[in-house]
């Protein structure tokens, strides 16, 4: 009888989903743990676990059932993660996840690695003049915990924004970062094993709407030099952390030629959205991969076997992922039940040409 292991993943959204599938179709098992009753990942397996990230007798049982755990979001309660690592190997490590946790340790701990935004805490009203002279303006105000597509943040354009920033933000550790004028935003989705084999995929080019994802575009609309450069930075900074897994790295491309190039502006320790396009025209998508790396298998192929565009379908947008032309169309559901606005029901890949 072949062994067939069970992969623990907490968190039950369209990532969670998406590797339950992948795991499925290497022969894994895969046990989605999230408080949602309604989790879309619920559907695409027969092992879940419907508890609070809270609950430890659940979390004990979880642990029981499965021979390894991993996780398709960030903000997991540092107890939970203590707790299931405690007991099953975890990947990506719980040192990694706590970095990314944590805009001041994840700023610098790039900033020791690679070139990053000007950055520095902020816990006071004094501490805000004093970054905002030491980096000057514009600049952006961000928690440093529990921020996502754009939650959490403020721009300071002049002076007499500061006070407004802070007031809106108080309350949370902070911190201040230089605003980067870019030319474009791009992310490399990169993924380690335990033996250290490394694999990139091609740069993304992402354009937000509302500091949501909008599109992820491959190839980027950038030299071949700076992909290049973008794809080793990401293997350094996995290198660096001893990581294991799949991770998303995003950088701004400077419009200024005094500036370096490219700047990390963070780091998702986790298949990411900018990787959906994967899917479509790469030998192993992300999902594959993080499987692949997780449990020791050999890394996939990454080649990208055509242009593509990905778009997400937010909110009632879902509601038209059959309109139009259907030829070189990958389209994906979530099946989500509420298209809230705002809410990533699915996606399209496009593919745009070989
Ligand atoms: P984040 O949550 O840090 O990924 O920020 C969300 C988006 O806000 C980024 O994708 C950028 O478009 C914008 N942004 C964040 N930080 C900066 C910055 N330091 N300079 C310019 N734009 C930024």
């Amino acid at each position: 009888m072949l062994e067939r292991r069970t992969i623990g993943i907490l968190g039950g959204g369209q990532l969670g989903r998406m590797l339950a599938l992948a795991a499925s179709r290497l022969g894994f098992r895969a046990h989605i743990y999230c408080p949602d009753p309604q989790s879309p990942a619920f559907d695409v397996t027969r092992w879940h676990t419907c508890a609070a990230y809270e609950d430890v007798g659940a979390l004990a049982q979880f642990a029981g059932a499965v021979d390894l755990v991993t996780y398709e979001f960030e903000n997991i309660p540092d107890a939970t993660v203590d707790f299931l690592a405690a007991r099953k190997p975890l990947f990506p490590s719980a040192e990694a996840l706590r970095i990314s946790q944590d805009r001041i340790l994840e700023k610098s701990f790039l900033a020791g690695l690679t070139s990053v935004a000007p950055f520095r805490k902020v816990e006071t009203r004094e501490e805000l003049d004093q970054a905002i002279a030491a980096i000057g303006l514009p600049a952006v105000l961000k928690t440093t915990r529990f921020g996502y597509d754009g939650k959490g943040q403020r721009i300071i354009r002049v002076a007499s924004d500061a006070e407004s920033a802070f007031s809106e933000l108080e309350g949370q550790i902070l911190i201040l970062e230089g605003f980067i004028d870019f030319t474009h935003e791009i992310s490399v989705i990169v993924a380690r094993s335990a033996s250290g084999e490394t694999a990139t995929y091609d740069p993304a080019e992402n354009v937000h709407r509302n500091h949501i994802l909008d599109t992820s575009t491959v190839p980027a609309s950038v030299s071949h030099e700076t992909a290049a450069r973008a794809r080793q930075v990401a293997v350094e900074i996995v290198s660096e952390l001893d990581y294991v897994g799949v991770m998303g790295v995003e950088f701004f491309v400077s419009k200024y030629k005094e500036m370096p190039k490219l700047l990390v502006n963070e780091i998702a320790p986790r298949v990411h959205n900018s990787g959906h396009w994967t899917e479509a025209v790469c030998v192993a998508d992300q999902f594959e991969q993080h499987i692949r790396a997780i449990t020791g298998l050999p890394l996939g192929d990454t080649t990208r076997l055509a242009d593509v565009q990905m778009k997400n379908l937010l909110g009632s947008e879902i509601e038209s992922i059959f309109d139009g032309a259907q030829d070189l169309r990958q389209p994906h559901d979530y099946g989500k039940h509420e298209p809230k606005p705002g809410r990533k029901m699915g996606h399209i890949n496009r593919i745009l040409g070989r």
